[in-house]
């Protein structure tokens, strides 16, 4: 049986992350398994690019200021845009709300203001519709849009330069634990278990258009096609880290714990807006990501505008359909060109549908894994994983290194927290 040290379950942003923050702290040998490292179906390949730092929650913030501080240093590489984010009301409540956190996001350096209608109007000409149903609006300048591609890509280069094996077509299907005693004193003797291996099956390749069939089978309905399981094999692990993202609750329940998690589908549209449409007033390129009251979210990507928006009565399941036309006719456009004059003529230019991992509360969970000696998670960002990657990572990598959080306490984000409402991370600030 192959050994390691660390294994990491799961090489999308937070697991290649955590490896590369882990490595830096010289913990041991470190593998990272995933059934397909290009990221096919992962949430960090599928995601609409926003990074920002303005939430309601302090741990969310923290950890995303964290981020975004480390996405500046990398500015080039990172295709960092700064060009900030502008949050759109028309909800008096939600508005004054939005107002109350204020000193809370700038304690964090992040410069955020609220703007009455009338100055939307004067600095973001692009709105020019319904400005009197607005009662307000945020604008929060150090945030902004990545490329998280080259972020993930950026974390696995360094963590291999550092020893990290990235174990590519490796499925875990199952994990072997055993009882240990937590403690020496009898009378308060607590059986703790402790993770010994994972069970780990290597997917055969096959042709490309084949091969994503296959992918979309495991990674939907949870199983190996018998004629792609090439050889099955075990892991020894000194521990263990769930980071599986939308799937960390199958693995979960294979060690026997409940996740309150879901995978819910999210969709993205492409909208094509031709350049000589593009009104003079404008400085397109300089925009960040708005977010209308409608709940629509957009920026501009290259040539096109990328708009997303979460259908509300979105049934949960490992779902990947597009819904094309349908989605951008039915929910996207009429809620952009409500907005926005410049949609009225835009085309539907494609689009793609990924996962969140969703918890009651809408903030991760992180931590430590209660009843085992061995076993740490760091899962279920939400819409939140990539401008939480570094923040998150080096957080888990402190805990792990040096058994308590340092720089960043993610504490409030353990799981226990579920079996008592008044210790939820309730983030309301959620797209
Ligand atoms: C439409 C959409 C828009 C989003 N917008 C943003 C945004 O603007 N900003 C932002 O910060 N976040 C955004 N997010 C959220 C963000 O993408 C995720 O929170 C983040 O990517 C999660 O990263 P992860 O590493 O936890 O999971 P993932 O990237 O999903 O990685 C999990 C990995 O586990 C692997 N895997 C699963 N099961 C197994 C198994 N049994 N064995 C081996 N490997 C396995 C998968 O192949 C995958 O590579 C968005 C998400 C979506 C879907």
């Amino acid at each position: 049986m192959q050994r390691v040290d660390v294994l990491i379950a799961g090489g999308g942003i937070i697991g290649t992350a955590l490896a590369w923050a882990l490595a830096r702290r010289r913990v041991g040998e470190i593998a990272v398994v995933d059934v397909d490292l290009a990221g096919v179906y992962a949430s960090s390949e599928l995601n609409a690019g926003g990074a920002r730092a303005t939430w309601w929650q302090p741990v969310n913030i923290a950890t995303c200021a964290a981020t975004l501080g480390f996405f500046r240093q990398h500015r080039a590489e990172f295709g960092f845009r700064e060009h900030g984010y502008l949050w759109l009301y028309d909800d008096p409540a939600l508005f004054a709300r939005a107002g109350e956190k204020l000193d809370l996001q700038n304690s964090f350096g992040l410069g955020v203001t609220a703007l009455r209608p009338a100055d939307v109007a004067a600095r973001f000409p692009i709105v020019d519709r319904g400005l009197d149903e607005l009662v307000g609006a945020t604008f929060s300048p150090r945030d902004g849009l990545i490329n998280p591609n080259a972020v993930r890509a950026w974390y696995r280069r360094e963590a291999e330069g550092l020893g990290v094996r990235f174990m590519n077509r490796h499925y875990i299907e199952g994990v072997a634990t055993r009882l240990t005693n937590g403690s020496a004193n009898e009378a308060t003797q607590v059986n703790h278990r402790m993770v010994e291996c994972v069970d780990v099956v290597e997917v055969q390749p096959g042709d490309p258009q084949d091969d994503d069939s296959v992918l979309r089978e495991i990674l939907t309905a949870h199983r190996i096609p018998r004629d792609r399981r090439r050889g099955e094999t075990q892991i020894g692990c000194g521990l263990l880290v769930n980071c599986l993202g939308a799937w960390s609750a199958l693995l979960s329940a294979k060690l026997g714990i409940a996740d309150p998690t879901e995978p819910l589908r999210r969709q993205i549209a492409l909208c094509d807006v031709r350049r000589s449409d593009w009104p003079a007033n404008v400085d397109v390129e300089g925009l960040g990501m708005i977010v209308d009251t409608s709940n629509v979210y957009f920026h501009p990507e290259g040539s096109h505008f990328l708009a997303g928006f979460s259908i509300p009565e979105e049934a949960p399941g490992y779902d990947f359909r597009y819904d094309g036309e349908a989605f951008f006719e039915q929910h996207v456009w009429p809620r952009l060109a409500h907005r926005c004059s410049l949609f009225e003529r835009c085309r539907h230019a494609g689009g793609w549908a990924g996962l969140y991992d969703v918890t009651p509360d809408r903030s991760g969970i992180a931590g430590a894994v209660d009843g085992f000696t061995n076993l740490f998670e760091a899962h279920s960002f939400t819409g939140r994983g990539v401008m939480q990657s570094y923040g998150v990572a080096v957080a888990m990598a402190e805990l792990i290194g040096t058994g308590r959080f340092g720089t960043i306490d993610l504490a409030p984000l353990c799981r226990g927290r579920f079996a008592d409402p008044t210790r939820w991370v309730k983030e309301d600030l959620h797209i």
